[in-house]
């Protein structure tokens, strides 16, 4: 893996993720680079090699890591402590199955969902501290996990005025050229026609439909970050499931919050 083993990283007090990078690669092998997914095929060390350079990184490599299975359905899972030991063990931590977007309030979790092309949404509230992390691709887009995903953090405690929402790397319009069906199955999202274009053939805008309806969803449009890298097109290498004809490997979306507060606030002065 380079140095630079991350594409994103999250700006939030108190809060550390992001999206890795996939790194040094063989442009040939779709599998090649920092792949963080037990589930592709590639040899379980070096998945556990790149994962551990990851955590290390976040300074999160004795957290327990909550990851969900991720069907592109839209059901958006609150975890708490307490869930732990109730959770199945995977090779990456505990996994919730039939589940797509995981909030938390806890500290010391990382959430961890992974991604080759599909959006990476990421959400944040200050007070009462709150994430979540969503995984977006045609379907859970056209199944409003976005929506979802506000609707669980306000069931946690948000207030949807204060939320803040970035939107990481993923395929873009110019690389997603789709057929009818996703064309069918999102005709009734908000801004969908505007964020599709048809020049012989339809291309949708994955990212920005999901802005829309994390705005329709009541996100201030000045609280939403849009990543402007592709997963196909660069310029940083990603996984893409498009560009490596469906061989890929993953990269991973992480988000938790640090049990501390780092440093003090500045004292009052009255
Ligand atoms: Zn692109």
């Amino acid at each position: 893996m380079p140095d630079d083993l991350w594409a994103l990283r999250l700006p939030w007090p108190r809060i550390v993720g992001g999206v890795n990078s996939r790194g040094e690669h063989d442009p040939q092998d779709g599998f090649s680079g920092a792949n963080i997914s037990y589930r592709v095929g590639q040899k379980p060390e070096l998945v556990a090699h790149h994962r551990h350079l990851l955590m290390v990184s976040l300074e999160t490599a004795d957290w327990p890591v909550v990851c969900a299975e991720q069907v592109h359905g839209n059901r958006v899972a609150m975890v708490d402590a307490g869930d732990l030991s109730t959770l199945q063990s995977c090779p990456a931590g505990r996994v919730i199955k039939q589940t797509d977007g995981l909030v938390t309030q806890t500290p010391g979790l990382l959430l961890n969902l992974v991604f080759a092309d599909c959006v990476p949404i990421f959400l944040y509230c200050s007070q009462p501290l709150t994430i979540g992390v969503l995984h977006a691709g045609w379907r859970g887009t056209a199944a409003q996990i976005a929506r979802r995903g506000v609707e669980a953090m306000v069931e946690s405690g948000a207030t949807v005025r204060d939320l803040q929402a970035i939107i990481g790397p993923a395929i873009c319009s110019d690389c997603y050229e789709v057929g009818p069906e996703v064309v069918e199955a999102m005709a009734h999202l908000p801004g969908v026609p505007e964020a599709m274009r048809k020049t012989g053939q339809y291309k949708v805008d994955l990212p920005e439909i999901n802005r829309l309806s994390l705005i329709a969803a009541g996100v201030r449009p000045e609280a939403i970050k849009t990543s402007s890298l592709c997963t196909r097109c660069g310029p940083i290498p990603l996984f893409s499931y498009r560009g490596s004809g469906g061989k890929t490997g993953l990269h991973g979306g992480f988000i938790g919050i640090q049990p501390h507060p780092q440093g003090t606030p500045p004292s009052s002065s009255c």
